[in-house]
């Protein structure tokens, strides 16, 4: 029986954070048991935006040593970097010749990317989410373990599989978000999602107690507890919304009742977090260790899903030049 196949990749922007974890990350682990996986460093999305050539290459070294410490299974799943593949690029300039313009200028990510680098509008931005589609569909992914903020990205994807479906015959299929219980962990500073270009929005997978309690410790709270619901914005929601995720249930519901007899002591909230956050990712930062004393397993794991990405992503290209009349 043919397994369902399953992509997903995050930029090489810097190091895993608590977004990426509960965000994409848990479902790809969940996800890697079931069917066959490919899970990417997405570098050619990482360019889109101001970026260091130099620094690159390690970038990229770095979350392939996230997911492998985060559990991602080279026997279970292939562990792929985006450019080592050239038919994600050519297949996302084919998909580029069906698809309107317009829309993309459209899209929430592509307006924000804009007012984040107004100096760097350039036509990769425009073009990510065609890249993205391509990314997905030359492996015919039906799942796609993402965050929230990706929805309006994987509508594009299920437009694009339906033209090209509709104007060459049945080829794609109409790929789904997975969705995880974290799929929007919110920013620290309070407003807006965690995410690895924002400063002071972010825990990293590799921070140390010391540096959680400190990141913590300069998210926005109130004055001590205004009573009644917790507010449905704002910096006390985001460390109660963290609470919950870390599963420190019975906490919760202790600093619940505290804020409600506006008690709440917030530095101490902050501490239990901090130490809560820590429990869960000393053991990937202790796996992150080994893979890192033992490069070159890094680099055999790399060169052997390589091998396999390249076969399935020229399979599909054959039949889309055949169907596109390109042979
Ligand atoms: P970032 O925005 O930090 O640069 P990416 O754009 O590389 O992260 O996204 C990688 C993956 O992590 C995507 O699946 C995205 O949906 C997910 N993700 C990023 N930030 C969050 C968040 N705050 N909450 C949930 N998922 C997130």
């Amino acid at each position: 029986m043919i397994r369902k196949r399953v992509y997903s990749g995050i930029r090489a922007t810097g190091r895993l954070h608590l977004g990426n974890y509960f965000g994409a990350v848990k479902g790809m682990l969940e996800l890697q048991d079931k069917y066959d996986c490919i899970f990417a460093v997405v570098d050619l999305h990482t360019i889109t935006v101001p970026y260091d050539p130099k620094t690159l290459q390690q970038s990229v070294r770095e979350i392939i040593l996230d997911y492998l410490a985060a559990g991602l299974d080279p026997k279970k799943c292939n562990l792929e970097v985006q450019s080592k593949i050239p038919q994600h690029t050519e297949l996302a300039y084919l998909l580029s010749t069906i698809y309107p313009v317009s829309r993309l200028e459209d899209l929430p990510t592509y307006k924000e990317k804009k007012a984040q680098y107004p100096k760097y509008i350039n036509m990769g931005l425009l073009y990510y989410p065609v890249l993205m589609a391509a990314d997905v569909l030359l492996y015919k992914g039906e799942l796609v373990p993402v965050g929230i903020d990706q929805e309006p990205h994987l509508e594009v994807m299920r437009e694009i599989a339906r033209k090209f479906n509709s104007m060459f015959s049945s080829t794609f299929p109409e790929p789904q978000r997975f969705k995880t219980e974290g799929e929007y962990v919110p920013s620290l500073s309070g407003g807006g999602k965690m995410s690895k270009s924002v400063e002071g929005s972010y825990i990293n997978l590799t921070d140390n107690l010391e540096t959680i309690s400190k990141r913590l410790a300069a998210a926005p709270t109130d004055s001590g507890g205004i009573g009644g619901e917790i507010a449905k914005s704002g910096g006390v929601e985001n460390l109660f919304a963290l609470l919950k995720l870390f599963k420190l249930d019975d906490e919760y519901r202790k600093f619940e009742c505290d804020y409600r007899d506006k008690k709440i002591r917030y530095t101490e909230l902050k501490e239990v977090l901090a130490q809560g956050i820590f429990k869960e990712l000393k053991p990937f930062q202790e796996r992150r260790k080994q893979f890192k004393q033992d490069p070159r397993l890094v680099d055999e794991i790399i060169k052997e899903s390589l091998v396999k990405c390249r076969q399935m992503a020229e399979e599909t290209m054959r039949e889309v030049r055949k169907k596109m009349g390109l042979v």
